[in-house]
C-alpha cells in the first residue's frame, strides 16, 4: 500500500453530559480525525484521542496537528508499505507524541484490513465475536447522585462500574457503593491524584473488594506504585505510566502493576498495543481497554483491539449513546446487557457517515 492523500479534520462534537477536568468543565469534545487514502482509492480512518487541553498527558489536538503536519505525514506519504507494523518503524525518528502517531497508524490498519478482506479485529488476530464492557463514571456532586447513576448502569447490564476518585471523594464513596451494590464488579480510578504518603488512606480501599485501583500515584511513576502494591491487597492497574512495551515490562518486573489498561493512543498505536497485550498474556497479567471519550471511529478501533484473548477484564468502551446525541458512524456502537457485538464486516466494521463528520468539522486540511 502507498498512502497518497491524508485529510485532517478538527471536530467539535456536543457531549450528552458535560465533562470536567482540571481545566474546567466542557460541553463539547474537540478532537482530530484523520482520513488516509491509498493509491488504489481505499480509505481508512483514524482518531486522535488527544484532548484539547493537556490534563491527561502532554499531547493536545493542536500539538497532534503540528506533529502530523510537520513530521509524521511527510514521513509516511507516498511510502510503499506492506504491513501496518512498519508504520512504527517509519515513525521511530520522532520521539513520543504517541497519540499523533496512533492517529495515522489506526487509519493504515483500517486500510490494511479492507485490502486483505477482513475485519480489523481479525486483522489484529482477535477471535471474540462479542466483548464485555464496563462504564466509567466521573466525580459527582453528591454520593446520592452517584448511587442513582450507578444503579441505572447496573440495571442496563454493564459488567463493571468504574468510579473516579480523588482526595475527599474516596473511602466513604467506595464504602457506600459497596454497601449498595455488594455483588457488582467495582473499581476506582484515581488519575494520579495521590502520593505514596497517602498509602494508609489507600489501604483502606482493601476493605471493599475492588477489582482494582487504577493509577493511584504520579502519572510518570512506576517505583512508588511497586512500593504501594506491596502494602495493598487490591490489585493496582497502571494507565498513564505505560507508553510502550518497555514501560509495561519494567512495571511488571518491579511488581508495580497486576493489571494493565491499554489505550491505543497512549501507546502509539495498534501494533504497540498488541505487543503489550502479548507480553502481558505471557506474564499472566490481564489487560483491558481504556476509553478517552472517543467518537465512533476511535470506539470501533477499541472494539477491534478488545477481541484479543488477554482482554479479560471489561473495558471502558460503552455505547455511542452514552456520550453522543448522534455519533459519526452507522450503525452506532451499542452495548446490550454489558456486551458489544463485534462487527464482522471488513475494516473497522462501521460505516463512517461523512455528512455527519462534515457537520461537526470546524477546520480541515488535505495533504498530498
Ligand atoms: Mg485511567
Amino acid at each position: 500500500m502507498k498512502i497518497t492523500e491524508i485529510t485532517i479534520r478538527h471536530l467539535k462534537m456536543k457531549l450528552k453530559d458535560p465533562f470536567t477536568t482540571s481545566f474546567g468543565t466542557f460541553e463539547d469534545k474537540e478532537f482530530l480525525l484523520l482520513e488516509a487514502k491509498d493509491e488504489d482509492g481505499t480509505i481508512g480512518w483514524g482518531e486522535s484521542v488527544a484532548f484539547h487541553s493537556p490534563w491527561y498527558n502532554e499531547e493536545t489536538l493542536k500539538t497532534n496537528w503540528h506533529i502530523l503536519e510537520d513530521f509524521l505525514i511527510p514521513l509516511l506519504l507516498n511510502k510503499e508499505i506492506s504491513h501496518p507494523d512498519e508504520v512504527n518503524k517509519i515513525f521511530e525518528p520522532i520521539r513520543k507524541n504517541n497519540m499523533a502517531k496512533s492517529t495515522i497508524e489506526g487509519a493504515v490498519w483500517d486500510i490494511y484490513a479492507q485490502q486483505t478482506n477482513q475485519s480489523l479485529a481479525s486483522a489484529l488476530g482477535g477471535k471474540k465475536d462479542k466483548i464485555e464492557v464496563g462504564i466509567s463514571i466521573g466525580i459527582q456532586k453528591s454520593i446520592d447522585e452517584l448511587v442513582t447513576i450507578v444503579d441505572g448502569y447496573v440495571k442496563e447490564g454493564y459488567k463493571r462500574i468504574k468510579v473516579k476518585i480523588k482526595p475527599g471523594w474516596d473511602v466513604d464513596v467506595m464504602r457506600t457503593l459497596r454497601q449498595k451494590f455488594p455483588d457488582v464488579a467495582i473499581m476506582a480510578d484515581a488519575n494520579s491524584a495521590y502520593r505514596l504518603e497517602d498509602a494508609e488512606l489507600l489501604k483502606q480501599l482493601d476493605e471493599f473488594n475492588l477489582t482494582m485501583v487504577e493509577q493511584p500515584l504520579a502519572s510518570d511513576d512506576i517505583i512508588d506504585h511497586a512500593t504501594l502494591q506491596k502494602q495493598m491487597k487490591t490489585p493496582i492497574c497502571l494507565d498513564e505510566s505505560i507508553h510502550s512495551l518497555e514501560d509495561a515490562r519494567k512495571a511488571v518486573e518491579l511488581g508495580a502493576t497486576k493489571i494493565i489498561n491499554i489505550k491505543i493512543g497512549r501507546v502509539g498505536g495498534l501494533t504497540e498495543a498488541k505487543k503489550i497485550h502479548d507480553y502481558c498474556e505471557s506474564q499472566g497479567i490481564p489487560v483491558w481497554c481504556g476509553g478517552m471519550l472517543e467518537s465512533g471511529i476511535g470506539r470501533a478501533h477499541n472494539v477491534a483491539l478488545t477481541t484479543l484473548s488477554n482482554f479479560i477484564l471489561p473495558g471502558d468502551t460503552a455505547s455511542s449513546s452514552r456520550y453522543w446525541e448522534k455519533d459519526i458512524i452507522e450503525p452506532e456502537v451499542v452495548a446490550e446487557d454489558g456486551y458489544i457485538q463485534v462487527p464482522q464486516t471488513v475494516g473497522i466494521g462501521y460505516k463512517v457517515n461523512v455528512d455527519t463528520v462534515e457537520s461537526y468539522t470546524v477546520d480541515k486540511k488535505i495533504y498530498r
